[in-house]
């Protein structure tokens, strides 16, 4: 587990990342990483000196198996209020399959299997979460329901969740194979441009500090 800012937390499970914000009355979680993994998220609850039972609300980025994995389990032991966008909540409770656009979507399906879970508030687009300070920004592309979350904080702390990706600090969308609709994707990755956040996190991919949003908008000036 790594701290990314003051209340901010990263937990890596392996090549997924979940994370943890302390808020007032309690914790808040960013997705969930890979199956069968509550136990290791509870102990790294547990070393921010919190109790699983803290974490009141699960905002979800999208309906991926690597970040909705240890969804249910984790509702389970929490309680929490569960987030999601409401065209990537179906796959989430398992209402719909997770729709397969791509054969190595198809091959990892077999292997990375979530416990359906209950979604308990649904998100339209744009706009507040139902935690204070953090909004939801609908960043589609990756998936249909996806969604961004900036944090109130510190100048701006922005979740992108699979709407983009950075290595060695230069940020571009997700790859084109595990993206529903690519030029989609592209364009959301290029419309967090226009928000304003010091540091950005993400599903994949090593944190950002210090001024991020100009990473995005490198980004969103090579597309020109
Ligand atoms: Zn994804
Ligand atoms: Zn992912």
């Amino acid at each position: 587990m790594r701290r990314i800012v003051d209340g901010v937390w990263e937990i890596a499970f392996g090549y997924v990342h979940a994370h943890l914000i302390e808020v007032d009355d309690g914790l808040v979680l960013v997705d969930t990483g890979l199956p069968h993994r509550a136990g290791k998220l509870g102990v790294a609850v547990r070393a921010t000196g919190h109790d699983l039972a803290d974490v009141h609300t699960i905002l979800m980025t999208h309906q991926h198996a690597d970040h909705t994995g240890s969804l249910a389990d984790l509702r389970q032991r929490t309680g929490a209020r569960v987030v999601a966008h409401r065209q990537d909540a179906p796959v989430i409770t398992g209402e719909r399959p997770a729709p397969v656009h791509h054969w190595l979507l198809r091959l990892s399906a077999r292997f990375l299997r979530a416990e359906p879970a209950p979604v308990d508030r649904t998100l339209e687009g744009d706009g507040p979460t139902g935690v204070s300070g953090i909004t939801a920004v609908h960043t589609p592309g990756h998936t249909p329901g996806h969604v961004s979350f900036l944090l109130d904080r510190g100048g701006g702390v922005l979740f992108a969740g699979d709407a983009a990706t950075a290595m060695l600090g230069r940020v571009r969308a997700s790859p084109k194979v595990t993206n529903a609709d690519h030029a989609v994707a592209v364009r959301s990755a290029a419309r967090l441009a226009e928000l304003d956040f010091q540091v950005a996190v993400f599903g994949h991919g090593a944190a950002v500090r210090g001024d991020a949003v100009s990473r995005f908008r490198d980004f969103a000036a090579r597309l020109r």
